[in-house]
């Protein structure tokens, strides 16, 4: 079954507001084994709103419009459904009435415009909205000779999302088969995503029937894999074949195997080793504390450390000698490598992380470009040390930091 969603409303195509809404619905839909085909953005003009209802219901067997059917002039949803389907409105007499009342109630006086919202496409079933003045609608016709399931829901998201899992769901479940939803995330980190789309495409093309997305995000790859079938355990079980392919590709690049993020992961070795964690952070501020201290109950095992973004702090929060940095500047192997052991030794944790580089976009040089990054971890005996050159702007080049830093960490642990 294949679905459409229109969102109605002028606001959505300005830079200030997103159509959120459909996020929610289409997890909805797909929960019913409806895959989302298209997503419509219409603005508030009748003429391009029949148009898109039209297109939609030449490609689409349900049709979910959302927004629209307020009182006011630029809420048009109604008219144009009615005329792209060639249906009367007629104004429902019970819904004027609810109207009068909810006007009573908050001692407004009713607006003759506000009548509007009673309107009902022929053949409709009103949809009640708690939520609001606007009902929406159900309509289960066909458009061209074949059958259609059209909703009219509000756009306010307190009054869409309510309404639609309260009068949308139950009908659409009853009228469709009954479906199971396998789904996995897995999860890897540092690999290039080119290379990730090399080892994984020649397997899960072979799988039609799991629908596989690649979202990725500066060093991150994350991997949903979701499959509709009849029985749960047929689901299941084709999406488990498709991990289980996967995760043999990606070999230790893969990190979550049900999409826990990499903090947690790196917490859960640093839980299972009795090891605990400090870090001394220059280029990426904070930022690889902030993720592992989102993790609730991440005081087991991380300690804490220091911001050392000025030379002078580097010595005296992490010790590093001065000369050191004299002679090999703050963003070199050697400083990343006394932040690591410095900070280790100032607050006694089995690991002591350090990270400099220069994130941009000015203060590169010749042989230090921007983008340019040291990441060490020392465990006492050993200190590792990476270098590495990322690109993009400042922004993309401490997340990747970051990312390589807990990275770099869940290696040593695992
Ligand atoms: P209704 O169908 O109840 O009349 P409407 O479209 O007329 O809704 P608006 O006044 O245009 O109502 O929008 C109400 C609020 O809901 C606005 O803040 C709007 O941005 C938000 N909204 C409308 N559609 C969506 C959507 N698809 N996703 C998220 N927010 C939405
Ligand atoms: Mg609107």
């Amino acid at each position: 079954m294949k679905s459409e969603i229109i969102a109605v409303g002028s606001e959505m195509l300005t830079p200030f507001r997103q159509d959120t809404n459909s996020l929610y619905l289409t997890e909805k839909l797909n929960e019913l084994g409806v895959t989302v085909a298209f997503k419509t953005i219409v603005g508030d003009r009748r003429k391009d709103l029949v148009g898109a209802i039209r297109v939609a219901l030449g490609r689409a067997d349900i049709l979910v419009l959302m927004g629209g059917l307020g009182p006011t002039e630029d809420d048009l949803t109604r008219e144009a459904v009615a005329e792209a389907l060639s249906l009367t409105l007629r104004r429902d007499a019970a819904q004027v009435a609810a109207l009068h009342a909810r006007a009573a109630a908050w001692r407004i006086p009713m607006p003759q415009n506000n009548l509007k919202q009673a309107d009902v496409l022929e053949g409709a079933i009103v949809l009640s909205n708690p939520n609001g003045s606007a009902p929406g609608q159900w309509l289960d016709t066909t458009y061209s000779g074949y059958r259609k399931l059209i909703m009219l829901v509000p756009g306010p998201p307190n009054e869409c999302r309510p309404l639609f899992d309260a009068e949308c769901t139950p009908r659409l479940r009853s009228l469709l088969p009954a479906r199971f939803i396998a789904k996995r995330t897995l999860r890897a980190a540092m690999i290039p995503e080119s290379q990730a789309d090399k080892l994984l495409a020649p397997i899960y093309t072979q799988y039609h029937d799991v629908e596989t997305t690649i979202l990725a995000h500066a060093g991150d790859i994350q991997l949903t894999l979701l499959c509709t079938k009849a029985s749960l355990e047929a689901a299941q079980h084709r999406v488990d074949e498709l991990a289980g392919r996967m995760e043999e590709a990606l070999e230790d690049w893969l990190y979550s195997t049900d999409g826990e993020p990499l903090e947690q992961i790196v917490l859960y070795y640093l839980g299972l080793r009795q090891a605990t964690l400090a870090v001394a952070e220059s280029c990426t501020g904070g930022m690889v504390a902030g993720r592992i201290t989102a993790v609730p109950g991440s005081s087991r095992s991380f300690l804490g450390g220091a911001i050392v973004y000025s030379d002078p702090l580097k010595t005296s929060f992490a010790n590093v000698p001065p000369e050191l940095i004299a002679q090999h500047g703050a963003v070199s192997h050697e400083v990343a490598e006394a932040l690591a052991k410095g900070i280790r030794q100032r607050t006694g944790a089995t690991l002591g992380l350090g990270v400099t580089g220069i994130a941009g976009p000015t203060g590169g040089t010749e042989t230090k470009p921007v983008g340019l990054v040291y990441i060490a971890l020392s465990d006492g005996q050993k200190t590792e040390v990476l270098e590495k050159t990322f690109r993009g702007d400042r922004d993309r080049v401490r997340q990747w930091a970051t990312q390589q830093a807990l990275d770099l960490i869940r290696r040593r642990l695992r």
